[in-house]
């Protein structure tokens, strides 16, 4: 064992693979990372879709130092910092009425918490404290801490834990009649992914979807979280993906809490936490025991938040919102010709946020057995050629159903998207290849 394999956690895909070795990350430039063997790699996942504006950004460093030479602590329970102040209130005009509360944490688990905890609590303050479950749909994800994780429907995640998240009642699948309705009933809130991602692959949800969520909400008295994590920060060509969705919904479809991360501090700080709208937020200031809180050590860190700022004003200036939209189109042509694919049965996305589904047999369009690891190993395949993507699992069955997921920096370029496309297609020619 040496100096490089002492840290490393080594992954088999399949029992009985050689274990590869984690590449260690030592630099980034623009849409590219590079490893200590000095292999580039194209990165079509923005980190863990959170590097919206691209590696080696010398504006976010500057925000950074600046900040934490100023003051880099302010504790939340008893001040505000002028760096989490400003970003509240710049996040909070970016996303527009009726959003009135921002409320900052270090990850999107976190925040998930933070937005039931806050949901819980309004119910109690109106004279519900009888609301204690949570409305969650099949196949969504919402983090890995415990209460996060007992929300999430990813059956490859849960599993090792499940006997913790033991009395969460079940996940709903909205398509059968009534159930998302009656369950709310008894909730304090309806969380959901505004695009599910990780578990179901990039299923945008049709038109109208949005709109049923919101009248569900509003007939039951429930508050509606939008799990906008993954999907923010105009990964989908608006701020955030409800948004983006609501163009063609007609407005009025808008959730009651947001819950953000990634690419809020866009890798270069850890930056998550939730927006709360006009309505809810009043009644928070009236809760038992005072404002609703939740602060943790580093949350609202005048680090985090300097970087916030920044990645706000850089989206501006480089018109971010603008070039995702006009590019979507290039990105689709890249990945829709793959939808020939033997091994792929749907390509689809919006914006710079896009599912590749696999199945095994082109004829009955049936998923790969889950022991076969099919998408970790195009994953792995990708790497080796230097290609970057993420793979998932359950989109057809909650354990079957093999899918990537392709979210490439924002600020990436056209040329880089055919490379994407022609890489998926060689990885995919070649495992086919080797299943026959
Ligand atoms: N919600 C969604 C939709 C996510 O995709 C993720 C992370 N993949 C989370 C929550 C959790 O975020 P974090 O990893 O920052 O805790």
């Amino acid at each position: 064992m040496n100096d490089r394999t002492v840290n490393q956690a080594f992954q088999p895909i399949l029992p009985g693979d050689v274990p590869p070795l984690r590449p260690t990350l030592v630099r980034g430039e623009g849409v590219h990372v590079f490893d200590m063997d000095g292999h580039r790699y194209l990165d079509a996942i923005s980190g863990t879709f959170c590097v919206q504006l691209g590696y080696g950004r010398a504006d976010l460093a500057r925000a950074m130092s600046e900040a934490a030479s100023r003051i880099p602590f302010a504790r939340p329970w008893a001040f505000e910092s002028a760096e989490s102040e400003a970003y509240a209130r710049e996040l909070l005009l970016a996303v527009g009425a009726p959003y009135t509360r921002a409320v900052f944490t270090s990850s999107g688990s976190e925040a998930v918490e933070a937005a039931l905890k806050a949901a819980y609590l309004y119910q109690r303050t109106v004279g519900r404290p009888d609301r204690t479950r949570v409305t969650r749909l099949k196949g969504h994800f919402h983090g890995s801490t415990i209460q996060a994780l007992a929300m999430t429907d990813y059956r490859a995640r849960r599993a090792p834990y499940e006997p913790l998240l033991a009395g969460v009642p079940a996940s709903v699948d909205p398509a059968e009649g009534s159930a998302l309705e009656e369950s709310a009933r008894q909730s304090c809130a309806l969380l959901a992914e505004t695009i599910p991602g990780a578990g179901l692959g990039v299923a945008v949800p049709p038109p109208g979807f949005l709109g049923r969520l919101r009248r569900a909400c509003d007939a039951t008295d429930t508050l509606w979280i939008a799990d906008e994590v993954l999907t923010g920060f105009w990964r989908t060509g608006s701020l955030f993906a409800w948004q983006r969705l609501a163009e063609d919904e007609g407005p009025g479809a808008m959730p009651d809490i947001i819950a953000f991360g990634k690419g809020a501090g866009c890798g270069y700080a850890p930056l998550a936490g939730i927006l709360i709208r006009d309505r809810v937020a009043s009644v928070l200031e009236g809760a038992p025991g005072g404002r609703f809180m939740h602060a943790q050590t580093y949350g609202a860190h005048a680090v985090s938040c300097a970087v916030g700022r920044r990645v706000l004003a850089a989206t501006r200036e480089e018109k971010i919102q603008d070039r995702v939209r006009s590019l979507e189109p290039r990105l689709r042509e890249s990945l829709e010709p793959l939808l020939r694919h033997e091994l792929v049965s749907d390509v689809r996305g919006v914006g710079f946020l896009w599912g590749i589904i696999f199945r095994q047999d082109r004829g009955t369009g049936a998923p790969f057995e889950r022991s076969l690891r099919f998408a970790e190993r195009v994953e792995a395949r990708c790497r080796e050629k230097g290609l970057l993507v993420f793979s998932g699992s359950g989109s057809a069955d909650g354990e079957r159903g093999d899918h990537l997921l392709i979210a490439p920096p924002l600020v990436s370029e056209s040329h880089h998207f055919p490379q994407i496309g022609s890489g998926l297609r060689q990885v995919l020619d070649e495992l086919h290849r080797d299943m026959r």
